[in-house]
């Protein structure tokens, strides 16, 4: 390099010093596996409050957590958000999440929603689908009567080791215990229509075809299905009609979508700054009109005509800590049963 260069070449890289030093208090690094349209909005509002930069990768949840954990110690990586506590749990087994001390958080999300080391800031419900002519919504009231008899070769389900159905296995764990959980499983799989296949809305497209009679799906893909404008989405959900299960007993299970912050986080001040405006009323909103989900937060209303004509619903209340610890003893439980 020329000599009469170096003093320029210095300056630039004093320069970008003191850039990435200011940078360093200023930027956040989000991994999310979540990647909804509002979320461009949710995520500019956080910068213009608060000055701090949002740096985001998207992946898949598992490609996330094997980044996090192959980055170890020097991962830039602050906050992960993800979908499911069975995926959270996941991220808790790898003791990924330090724990977070938020007044904000602990006074704003309920009990239930939380656990020491991540944090639920929207929520979903898994819902019985049924073909309005093929079967009656009476035999249809609790998540017990999909292994009833009554419905032999009538139930449709994706796979058994989805974190979705990994989950809902958790919670009637919790409210059941082992062997009636155990039993339920074994029932399901002798009721199936078919091998599982597919993810929810494929389910939902089977039972609406009549090739099943009913389903257990995740409720934002019912309502998205039924914001389509495509005539033939239209008209397959003229043919379904949903239960909240389980309503004269533990209530209908819910799941979440949440995050935490990062042991190696690098802006740890900003990470929790984030977590805290997930639970602000606008961001709330946001969060759970992406995915057509429910805010977290008392008193924060969306308007999301699907979810509206859905209606309302009990939910259970067990801890979503329950659903993380309860995974590897419910997977035991569905491979027992055959539940592929
Ligand atoms: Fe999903």
């Amino acid at each position: 390099m020329p000599r009469r260069y170096v003093p320029a070449v210095a300056a630039v890289l004093l320069c970008l010093t003191v850039t990435s030093a200011f940078a360093q208090d200023k930027t956040l690094n989000l991994y999310s596996a979540r990647h909804y349209q509002t979320d461009e909005a949710l995520y500019a509002n956080f910068t213009r409050q608060t000055g701090i930069k949002i740096n985001r990768i998207e992946a898949g949840e598992n490609e996330l957590l094997e980044r996090i954990k192959n980055e170890g110690a020097n991962s830039p990586a602050d906050v992960f958000l993800t979908v499911d506590a069975s995926r959270l749990a996941k991220a808790d087994e790898l003791n990924l999440f330090a724990p977070v001390n938020s007044a904000v958080l602990t006074a704003k999300i309920p009990a239930q929603l939380r656990t020491r080391d991540w944090y639920a800031f929207s929520t979903r419900a898994r819902v019985i689908l049924y073909n309005k002519i093929a079967v009656n919504p009476a035999d249809v009231q609790d998540y017990q009567d999909l292994a009833n008899p009554k419905l032999k070769g009538k139930v449709c389900v994706r796979s058994g080791s989805h974190p979705y159905n990994l989950s809902l296995g958790a919670s009637m764990l919790e409210h059941l215990g082992e062997q009636k959980t155990a039993e339920w499983a074994r029932g399901m799989v002798a009721n199936f229509a078919r091998a599982p296949k597919g993810g929810d809305t494929d389910q939902i497209k089977a039972v609406a075809a009549g090739e099943c009679g009913v389903a257990l799906v995740n409720s934002y893909y019912v309502a998205r299905l039924l914001r389509s404008e495509k005539p033939d989405e239209k008209k397959a959900m003229e043919a379904v009609a949903i239960v909240w299960p389980n309503q004269k007993s533990t209530g209908t299970h819910v799941n979440i979508s949440g995050g935490g912050v990062l042991k190696t986080a690098p802006n740890k001040e900003a990470a929790i700054k984030f977590l805290e405006y997930l639970a602000s009323d606008q961001a709330q909103v946001y969060f759970a009109d992406g995915n057509n989900e429910w805010p977290v937060v008392a008193g924060v209303k969306t308007s999301n005509p699907a979810l509206e004509a859905m209606g309302k619903f009990r939910a259970e209340t067990i801890n979503v800590g329950a659903l993380a610890r309860n995974q590897a003893a419910v997977q035991k439980i569905y491979d027992r049963a055959g539940w592929q």
